[in-house]
């Protein structure tokens, strides 16, 4: 039988199938959500159901030969699109490529599936390759796009797609499929859920890697700057990481969101950093004026690791650290 649907993901996937049963299921879609939802399955199970020949329940049988190619990871009538290795952007090629093979007739007479992924690293030659399949696709032809950065895509592709949005669920649900899923952390898996932003799979990665303990180690750095125990030169001082960074920055912000937060007198047991109560308490002297240009910061330090490749990222870890520093001198 096919996996079971993410719970958060319920009422979109009875949607679809409701869709799909009243056959007003739109040629074209973009599943605009945040990693870390499990979107992507969502989409498999559709099209498994699609293409299924002996769908029970509104579900896909799991056994006739179409289940069988699916399951196999070869079903020639769906099509997966993404960034090939040593790629960075879904070329214009392979969007040709596609093209070509969605011309033809079905393989199993169903449907034709492709699925787009991440939609937004199609470049512009692709995304306009596109645009004539997007709004004529033909008969039983369904094209999938999934992005988290739905904004990126030109307006283009966007108004010839349904745009399904898909958000993370309450703390309440992502907490329980994280303790469900991964029972042995009852006393970070609340700090996991805040720090994966409600997204429980992300959530479950942080969990399972060793994310939490980098943190604590960031931490622990920053609080020892603060109260002068170290002095910023004594550890990372060979940083030379771009992604490291911008997690970095990630944690920053939610210090800052924090301090705003603990400033305003919520209680620390609501934070997203509530385990980092000694932080924040300290951060509970910094003028507003302060946290607003940390913050603002914070945010360019971000669009310039985001956007520039020729940067040195040590300066910039540099200029974060010296900025804290500031706070407590
Ligand atoms: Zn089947």
């Amino acid at each position: 039988m096919p996996k079971v649907i993410y719970p958060w993901l319920q009422s979109q996937w009875r949607e679809l199938v409701k869709q799909h049963n009243q056959k007003r299921l739109p040629h074209a879609m973009i599943f605009a959500a945040p990693e870390g939802l499990g979107v992507l399955q969502l989409v498999a199970q559709l099209s498994q159901l699609l293409l299924c020949k002996k769908p029970q329940d509104n579900s896909a049988c799991g056994q006739c030969s179409s289940c069988e190619l699916f399951k196999a990871g070869s079903h020639p009538d769906l099509h997966n699109l993404t960034v090939e290795d040593k790629k960075t952007v879904i070329t214009v090629e392979q969007v040709r490529g596609l093209i070509s093979i969605l011309s033809e007739t079905a393989h199993q007479s169903g449907y034709r599936i492709a699925i787009v992924q991440p939609a937004h690293l199609m470049n512009k030659a692709s995304a306009n390759a596109l645009l004539k399949t997007l709004e004529e696709p033909g008969n039983d032809t369904l094209l999938m796009l999934i992005t988290d950065r739905v904004s990126a895509l030109p307006a283009t592709v966007r108004s010839r797609c349904l745009i399904v949005n898909i958000s993370a669920p309450s703390e309440e649900v992502a907490l329980d499929f994280v303790q469900e899923n991964y029972p042995d952390n009852t006393k970070t898996d609340l700090v996991a859920v805040r720090m994966a932003q409600n997204r429980p799979l992300h959530a479950v990665d942080i969990l399972k890697s060793g994310t939490l303990q980098e943190r604590q180690d960031f931490f622990a750095y920053l609080q020892g700057l603060s109260n002068k125990r170290l002095e910023p030169t004594s550890l990372y001082n060979r940083f030379n990481d771009k992604n490291k960074l911008l997690v970095f920055c990630d944690w920053m912000l939610g210090l800052v969101s924090d301090c705003e937060k603990h400033q305003a007198g919520i209680a620390m047991n609501k934070l997203q950093n509530s385990d980092q109560h000694v932080l924040i308490e300290a951060l509970d002297k910094i003028t507003i004026e302060q946290r607003f240009h940390w913050h603002k910061s914070l945010l360019e330090t971000k669009r310039v690791l985001l956007s520039s490749s020729n940067i040195n990222p040590k300066l910039l870890l540099d200029d974060m650290l010296l900025n804290w520093i500031a706070f407590f001198r």
